[in-house]
């Protein structure tokens, strides 16, 4: 038997660390890649993801670059909060954001809901820091949707309103 390939998990024989992004090495006949700084992640063949052993947090990858994958409102919430941020920092505003449709429920009810009393439908009602919220394609119809958590629709300009980023202040 010579398979070269299967010697490594699935991810190859070197990846980056998705918390200090050095790259780093499999061990070979394992699932398991080694970083100095963080320890062992672990690579699940049936999910696709890859773990970090000591905290349990898991990622996805698409073209290249991992996904924190969540299982509290409250990650979600900071990583499009800090993307917020990083976009106010750079000169633009966001107009809306689009959110993957498996963190529908994970999510629905800490999303605000505008003009309650108007018969519109939810997808034009929601809101998050203030911006309307909607919900990604099916990741059957494109796949990205499957690893990527939310998108930022953007404009230059500052924020119409009070900047949000004082929000976790
Ligand atoms: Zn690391």
């Amino acid at each position: 038997m010579n398979h070269p390939g299967l010697q490594y998990p699935m991810f190859g024989p070197e990846i980056q660390c998705p918390h200090c992004r050095q790259i780093i090495p499999a061990l070979t006949l394992t699932d398991t890649y080694l970083c100095p700084r963080h320890g062992p992640f672990e690579a699940d063949p049936k999910t696709g993801e890859l773990m970090h052993l000591q905290s349990g947090r898991n990622w996805r990858q698409w073209e290249g670059e991992w996904y924190r994958q969540h299982t509290h409102p409250d990650g979600i919430r900071f990583e499009i909060h800090e993307a917020l941020d990083r976009l106010y920092t750079q000169g633009y505003r966001a107009t809306r954001v689009v959110i993957a449709q498996r963190y529908r429920d994970l999510i629905s009810s800490y999303l605000e809901r505008s003009n309650p009393w108007r018969s519109q439908p939810d997808s034009q009602r929601l809101r998050l820091y203030g911006l309307p919220v909607e919900f990604s394609p099916d990741p059957l119809e494109e796949p990205c949707w499957d690893v990527i958590n939310f998108d930022l629709d953007k404009e230059p300009g500052a924020p119409s309103r009070p900047p949000y980023f004082r929000m976790f202040e």
